[in-house]
């Protein structure tokens, strides 16, 4: 009972918060590849019954894009879940006789995308990284003990670790990592990051906080997020990236990453009142509502795909 409660809410919500700002037309989000999501660290499984792209599938599907929601490893290091993306990219097109996808990939899914674009560019038409960590991020330094930028007290290094655990017991149910994680964290560490890159450098950044190619070997490349850590009174993981924010010492970022490691090929934007968990909509719609919603932002990216006839 209690759970069919919290699902009318979380409907309500949503459709509060999507309905009124959405321009609906049919064929809008038409692609003419279907598009495939690819959560990040420690995705889907753990949130229970909530979609990970909270609405979003729904929201893209409505106005005609095929969309599929892929499940990869939800602590793994970039390569293991880019190999078993590409195994379900490989399903998908055997099931829809499309030719290729559009991956999107959040967070760890950016990187992820990335690899298998890298890998297979005959099956990928494009490559969307929303607050993706494609430089590493600075939260993932303070776990592996390397110093951030500027001397950091004890005191604050300590907050933002705590501010993680708290990010990783909502999202997984576990107040820790597991073991697994370790190939995870070495993965969205900068120095990780750098090595990923060097193997794997289409559509990254060929300097410190520009834009990358707009397209690699026929992939378009495109990013966008914010670089608001605290946006919602009512959301109860708000506060924990206020503490995760710290760990960037005054550059702008979503809580998570920041501004520039999001960088991909075309950058749409980099600085949408959002934060790391607002990008998918999360958590169930609490998002800023000072901000253009993040449903509307993944709509007008499907519009802008298929615009360009991908
Ligand atoms: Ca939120």
């Amino acid at each position: 009972m209690k759970k069919q409660i919290w699902k009318w809410f979380a409907a309500i919500v949503m459709a509060l918060s999507v309905l009124p700002a959405q321009s609906w037309a049919a064929g809008y989000t038409q692609t003419k590849y279907p598009i495939v999501l690819v959560h990040g660290l420690f995705g889907f499984d753990n949130i229970g019954p909530v979609e990970y792209f909270y609405g979003i599938p729904w929201a893209l599907r409505v106005d005609g894009a095929k969309v599929y929601s892929t499940q990869v490893s939800a602590a793994n290091s970039t390569e293991v879940r880019g190999e078993q993306l590409l195994t379900q990219v490989r399903q998908i097109l055997a099931a829809t006789g499309a030719s290729k996808v559009n991956l999107i990939g959040h967070s760890h899914g950016g990187p992820t995308a990335r690899y298998v674009a890298s890998v297979r560019p005959d099956l990928i038409a494009s490559v969307t990284s929303v607050s993706g960590v494609n430089k590493g991020s600075k939260v993932a330094d303070v776990l592996l003990g390397v110093a951030p930028d500027g001397s950091l007290s004890n005191a604050v290094l300590t907050s933002i670790t705590n501010g993680l655990s708290t990010i990783i017991s909502f999202l997984s149910g576990s107040p820790t990592l597991p073991q697994s994680s370790r190939g995870a964290v070495n993965s969205l560490s900068t120095t990780g990051s750098l090595k990923f890159n060097a193997a794997h450098p289409e559509g990254v950044p060929t300097t410190a906080c520009g834009e990358g190619a707009y397209q690699v070997r026929g992939v378009s490349y495109f990013s966008w997020s914010g670089a608001k850590p605290y946006t919602n009174v009512f959301d109860i993981i708000d506060p924990a990236l206020a503490l995760t924010s710290l760990a960037f010492a005054g550059a702008k970022n979503d809580g998570l990453v920041s501004s520039c490691s999001s960088h991909l090929g075309r950058v749409i934007r980099d600085d949408y009142a959002m934060n790391h968990l607002d990008a998918v909509n999360q958590t169930v719609g609490l998002v800023n509502i000072f901000e253009t919603n993040p449903v509307t932002l993944f709509r007008q990216h499907a519009n802008r795909l298929k615009n360009l006839g991908l």
